[in-house]
């Protein structure tokens, strides 16, 4: 459920995705709105200017809060996205403790619009070890 307020943001977010277009990145923008509805940050991709497949506006900024914002006013801050957040950046929001995210396109209807952009998941094999690693692991979450 999206609200006018909502749509203000998220057309902010279209426009940082425009502005990242413009400059040569692919288009994607994201902003943070605090508890009392004032934009606290903003970013747009730049994977490419960068050289950094991490530099998602949604981890930028997921990043940023983490460092910056106390954890009660995460807990009440928004994320305004242009495109629903990728596994990867979707995590790290998680870890920042935010209250919730609003996006305009779907990752499915990004597909459709940009077929074959998915990659295949990359094998992972363990768990293995179990001793080894259990001794460095135990005893640091008290
Ligand atoms: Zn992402």
């Amino acid at each position: 459920m999206t609200t006018p307020d909502d749509h203000a943001f998220l057309r902010q977010a279209i426009a940082l995705a425009a502005k990242a277009r413009a400059g040569g990145d692919p288009p994607f923008g994201s902003l943070l709105a605090g508890p009392d509805g004032t934009v606290l940050a903003e970013e747009h991709n730049t994977t490419l200017t960068d050289k950094d497949i991490t530099a998602h506006p949604e981890l930028k900024l997921a990043r940023w809060a983490a460092r910056e914002l106390d954890a009660a006013t995460a807990a009440g801050t928004t994320m305004y996205t242009s495109c629903e957040p990728c596994g990867m950046c979707q995590a790290v929001i998680q870890w920042a403790g935010l209250r919730r995210v609003v996006y305009a396109l779907s990752n499915d209807q990004l597909l459709d619009i940009r077929p074959g952009s998915g990659r295949p998941p990359v094998p992972q094999h363990g768990p293995a070890l179990l001793d080894e690693v259990r001794a460095v692991v135990e005893g640091y979450y008290r």
